[in-house]
C-alpha cells in the first residue's frame, strides 16, 4: 500500500476512534489543535454606541445624521470576539430593544463557541424578531471561534478571496451640487450606488449629474419607491442606456406579481432587499427577483448568511452583500461572504465619522480580505470600554 494512503487510513482510523469518545466540539478543536478548557465559560458584554454620519443620509422615505448601534463582546479562555448591531429606523429595532434582548442571553449554558449550531438556534428562539440583536451575538461568536481556530471565516468556508467584487459607494438623494461633490469624493471607488425613487425629475437629475462627472458603473436602489410596473420598466430602460447594471428593490414588498413581471421584462437584474430578510424568504423569491441582497442585520448574522449563499446559488439566483451604516466590525463580518457575490455594497464604515474598529479594506475599489482570524478586525478606539 502506498505510504500516503496508509497514512490517510491511519489518520482516518484515529479520527473514528476519537469520534467514539469526544463530542463534536472537542473533535473540531482537536482537528485545529486547540484545547477546549471545560472550566471556561463564554461571557457576553455589550454597550450602546452612536455612529455619526459624515453626510445627512437621505433615501426615498427618510433622512438622518446618526445611526444607533450596540457593540458586543464575547470573552472565552483568553480570546475575545467582537460583534455589532446596527439599527437604522426602518429595521424596527432600537438600542433599548437590542439591550433588552442581550440581557436575556445566557451563553454560560454552552461549553464552547464551537457549539455554534445549538447556540444560534438558542439565540433565534429567544424572541421572534430582534434580527440585529441576534446578529450582534452571532458576529462576536464567529470572531471568537475564528480567532481560536486562527483563521478568517472566508478561509474556513473555503472561499477564494481573490473573487471579491468591487464595492459600491452610496450617493443619497441630494441637491445637484452636493451630488456632484459626492461623485467626485467617490473617485477611489469603481461602482457608484444611487438611491432613487423620489420621482422621475429628481431621479433623472441624479443620474445625469453623476454622468456629468464620471462614466463608471452605477447600481440603483429604489427602496420600494416605484408603484407602477410600466413606469418602472421605462425607467429601467432609460437607466440601462446610462450604464446602470442592476436595480435593487424597485417596488413595494407586497407588489409580488408586478415585481415578477418587471424581472421577466427587465434588461437589468432585479435584486431583492426589503423583500428578502432571512433564509426562508429565498424560496418564494425565485421567479420574482433575479437575486437577493444579504445583510447580516436582517438575517441574524453569518451563520444564516452562509446558508443563504448556498441556497441562492442552488436556485441560480444572483447574490449581493450589503450593510447598514455601521462600523468596520459588522462590515468586515459581512465581507467574509463577499467572494461568492456579484455585487458588494460594503461602504457602511466609510459613511461614518467615528469608526471604532479597523478591518476589511477597499483596495483599488475592491473588497480586500486578509488572513487575520475571525472576522479580521482590531478595536482601534481605546475609549470603548465593555467593563464600564
Ligand atoms: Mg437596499
Amino acid at each position: 500500500m502506498p505510504t500516503n494512503r496508509r497514512n490517510f487510513l491511519k489518520a482516518a482510523g484515529a479520527l473514528t476512534a476519537a469520534a467514539a469518545v469526544l463530542n463534536p466540539a472537542e473533535i473540531f478543536a482537536k482537528t485545529f489543535g486547540t484545547k477546549i478548557n471545560k472550566s471556561k465559560k463564554m461571557q457576553l458584554s455589550f454597550i450602546p454606541y452612536t455612529a455619526q454620519l459624515r453626510h445627512v443620509f437621505r433615501i426615498s422615505h427618510n433622512a438622518r445624521t446618526s445611526t444607533p448601534i450596540v457593540l458586543t463582546r464575547i470573552t472565552y479562555d483568553g480570546y475575545t470576539g467582537y460583534g455589532e448591531a446596527s439599527m437604522p429606523p426602518y429595521l424596527g429595532e432600537s438600542q433599548a430593544s437590542v439591550l433588552a434582548y442581550l440581557k436575556r442571553v445566557d451563553l454560560g449554558q454552552f461549553s464552547s463557541p464551537f457549539e455554534m449550531e445549538d447556540i444560534i438556534s438558542y439565540l433565534d428562539g429567544i424572541t421572534t424578531h430582534n434580527t440585529a440583536a441576534k446578529a450582534s451575538v452571532d458576529i462576536a461568536l464567529h470572531d471568537l471561534a475564528g480567532k481560536i481556530i486562527g483563521q478568517p471565516w472566508w478561509k474556513i468556508w473555503g472561499f477564494d478571496a481573490s473573487k471579491c467584487p468591487n464595492t459600491s459607494y452610496t450617493i443619497g438623494l441630494a441637491e445637484e451640487n452636493v451630488v456632484k461633490q459626492k461623485t467626485e469624493e467617490a473617485a477611489p471607488y469603481k461602482v457608484i450606488k444611487v438611491k432613487l425613487g423620489m420621482g422621475e425629475k429628481t431621479d433623472k437629475m441624479m443620474i445625469n449629474t453623476i454622468r456629468s462627472v464620471t462614466d463608471k458603473v452605477i447600481c440603483v436602489d429604489i427602496n420600494q419607491g416605484w408603484k407602477d410596473k410600466h413606469y418602472a420598466l421605462d425607467m429601467i430602460n432609460w437607466l440601462k442606456e446610462r450604464n446602470v447594471n442592476m436595480i435593487e428593490q424597485p417596488m413595494p414588498v407586497d407588489m409580488v406579481d408586478e415585481t415578477a413581471w418587471l424581472t421577466e421584462n427587465s434588461p437589468l437584474p432585479i435584486i431583492a432587499d426589503e423583500s428578502c430578510q432571512r433564509l426562508d424568504d429565498i424560496l418564494k423569491l425565485k421567479g420574482v427577483f433575479s437575486g437577493i441582497n444579504i445583510k447580516l442585520m436582517k438575517c441574524t448574522g453569518l451563520f444564516e448568511a452562509r446558508k443563504m449563499v448556498t441556497l441562492a446559488e442552488t436556485l441560480h439566483m444572483m447574490l449581493m452583500v450589503g450593510c447598514m451604516t455601521e462600523t468596520s466590525c459588522a462590515v468586515s463580518a459581512a465581507a467574509q461572504i463577499a467572494p461568492r457575490v456579484q455585487w458588494a455594497d460594503l461602504d457602511g464604515n466609510l459613511l461614518i465619522a467615528n469608526d471604532c474598529f479597523s478591518g476589511m479594506k477597499i483596495v483599488n475599489g475592491k473588497v480586500t480580505l486578509t488572513d487575520k482570524p475571525g472576522i479580521g478586525i482590531t478595536k482601534t478606539d481605546k475609549n470603548i470600554n465593555f467593563e464600564a
